[in-house]
């Protein structure tokens, strides 16, 4: 049975989100607990989700505050601490630097590390990739704690502590693994490998505010627990999926084995998941497998049911970042003169829906849609 703290915190004040994070520990073993996941002296490397450089408490981005009250607690196991990503855009330091993080970790002595720098590994025993390039920081560290957001995503259904490990493959490697992986079911068995090969011990989900589709929401949670299945199943319940198996990534974790993943398999403990349920959560159900192996079969089904990028065009601001990382090649994106400005338009044969456009337009300003057979087949 896994133990996972559920609590209720309703701001970003540091010294409240320490103490919520106090009473987590406490209930999941107080000092004790704390001594075995942190020994002595370790190396801890905390991965904040650094998604691209935004401001100061972006619901994209890990917050400040809930980054400096981990650091309190850490701090009084270990003096060993390091932090770092590797964003889907733009350069990490500067996404750590203009989010507040940098200025958060020069204050407690905490070194910043670029996951550019990498090493070539095996990993035995794997549900599907077997040679990895990864970030050196986290493989080398020797406790991982993953400071997922709590968001919805258009491929995977939901980010949380699995997901967030991705940023532990190096800078525009993680395009290469879309294009290798363009069906969500593989991806996510390759995100619960690269856990395993990281071997990620700890992690505390910021759901203070939370990302709904391409705006924030006020949901006022942490979840902590040293499952991170666990710890996204209960942010999956608390958002209103009736069922974690809706979600590839803990179906694949449940198929293979990876992690508690069931209600019978977690214990939830302070608040109580009825308590702190968002009954209205807009879900994203437009995700899911879109890949089949035949291209004719493909191309024919992904055009009828799969869901696709589409432009709000009087919020793009035509700055080309979804251009830019647009995984395909050649791309699917081709920037077009709209409004006065260049803005995208879409090659949706040649489109594996990884949907990174969609999550790193830095101004919302793309939505995804079905088709009328996708919507009639995603009702819910
Ligand atoms: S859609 Fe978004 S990412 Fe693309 S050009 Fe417009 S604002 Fe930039
Ligand atoms: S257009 Fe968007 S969804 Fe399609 S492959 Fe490129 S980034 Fe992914």
């Amino acid at each position: 049975m896994e133990k996972i703290a559920l609590l209720k915190c309703e701001d970003y004040d540091v010294k409240t989100i320490e103490n919520k994070l106090r009473e987590g520990f406490e209930l999941l073993g107080g000092d004790e607990f704390l001594r075995k996941l942190i020994p002595i002296n370790s190396k801890v490397l905390l991965k904040p989700n650094l998604l691209s450089a935004e401001k100061p408490g972006s619901p994209t981005v890990t917050h400040y505050s809930v980054f400096e009250a981990v650091i309190r607690i850490i701090k009084e196991y270990t003096d060993n601490i390091t932090f770092g990503d590797s964003p889907g855009f733009g350069d990490a330091r500067k996404a750590a630097e203009k989010c507040g993080l940098i200025e958060v970790a020069d204050r407690y002595g905490v070194k910043f590390e670029d996951f550019l720098d990498s090493v070539h590994v095996k990993l035995d025993n794997s549900i599907l990739c077997k040679s990895w390039n990864v970030a050196r920081a986290p493989y080398e560290a020797d406790v991982v704690i993953t400071l997922p957001k709590l968001k919805t995503h258009a491929m995977a259904f939901f980010t949380g502590a699995v997901k967030n490990q991705f940023g532990c493959i190096p800078g525009t490697q993680k395009a290469a693994w879309h294009t290798r992986m363009p069906d969500a079911n593989n991806f996510c068995k390759m995100l619960l490998d690269l856990n395993t090969l990281v071997g990620t011990s700890f992690a505390i989900l910021d759901g203070i505010i939370a990302m709904e589709g391409n705006g924030p929401r006020k949901m006022n949670t942490i979840i902590m627990g040293e499952s991170l299945t666990a710890v996204d199943s209960v942010a999956v319940s608390l958002i209103g999926y009736k069922d974690p198996l809706d979600i590839p990534v803990l179906k694949e974790a449940n198929d293979n084995k990876w992690g508690a993943v069931l209600s019978k398999d977690i214990q939830v403990v302070g608040e109580n998941v009825e308590d702190m349920l968002v009954t209205d959560f807009k879900l994203s159900r437009t995700g899911g497998s879109f890949y089949f192996k035949n291209q004719v079969v493909n191309d024919f089904l992904k055009g009828m049911i799969a869901p696709s990028p589409v432009l709000i065009r009087d919020k793009c601001i035509g700055c080309s970042r979804c251009y830019e990382v647009c995984p395909e090649k050649p791309k699917v994106i081709k920037m077009v003169k709209m409004d006065g400005k260049n803005k995208p338009t879409w090659n949706m044969s040649q489109c594996i829906r990884c949907f990174c456009c969609q999550e790193l337009c830095p101004n919302g300003a793309i939505e995804t849609k079905h088709s009328l057979i996708g919507k009639i087949l995603f009702r819910k």
